[in-house]
């Protein structure tokens, strides 16, 4: 290995950084948005061609950011151990076709190029969850949203990143 661009090895920080692009790139692409608008009336289909280009990055920032949790799981990036999937902020709000799913709740507007619901679940931990029946476990915002939702006693603890590997 003489040069580092040569090195075949894919590093967390490399996709963060990469996260952190996507991140410049949305933003720009909002910024030019509101220039439309202020500019436009009507901004019409170009308005809404940016507005998707925007949702799309905010996409690749959650897929990048999942796929360096991926590479590293380390305290802190613990992965939700759901075997399906939710939209990591409203829970059990997905639906789909085609191979394709989102979020219906209003506003959300996350979307996936795959049935996401079918997958097992790759948030990180966030939230460990206590109900009556059963023993603490750790999940996802997004799964401890929907089982509050199904059992509404159940207790939530918010899982610092220090604390999600401790025994
Ligand atoms: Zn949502
Ligand atoms: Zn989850």
């Amino acid at each position: 290995m003489t040069h580092a661009g040569d090195d075949p090895v894919v590093t967390v920080a490399e996709l963060e950084d990469l996260a952190a692009r996507a991140r410049a790139l949305g933003e720009a692409i909002e910024a030019a948005g509101a220039r439309l608008r202020a500019v436009h009336d009507s901004p019409g289909r170009a308005g809404w061609r940016l507005d998707e280009a925007a949702g799309a990055t905010r996409g690749v920032i959650r897929e990048l950011t999942a796929a360096a949790g991926d590479l590293a799981p380390e305290p802190g990036h613990s992965i939700c151990p759901i075997t399906w999937g939710v939209c990591p902020e409203h829970g059990k709000t997905l639906t789909g076709t085609a191979g394709r799913s989102w979020c219906r709740h209003p506003g959300c507007g996350r979307s996936w190029h795959y049935d996401r619901t079918s997958l097992a679940c790759t948030e990180p931990v966030a939230f460990q969850i206590r109900t009556e029946s059963g023993d603490g476990v750790l999940m996802c915002r997004g799964h401890a949203v929907s089982t509050l939702e199904q059992q509404a006693d159940a207790v939530l603890t918010p899982v610092s990143a220090d604390h999600a590997d401790e025994p």
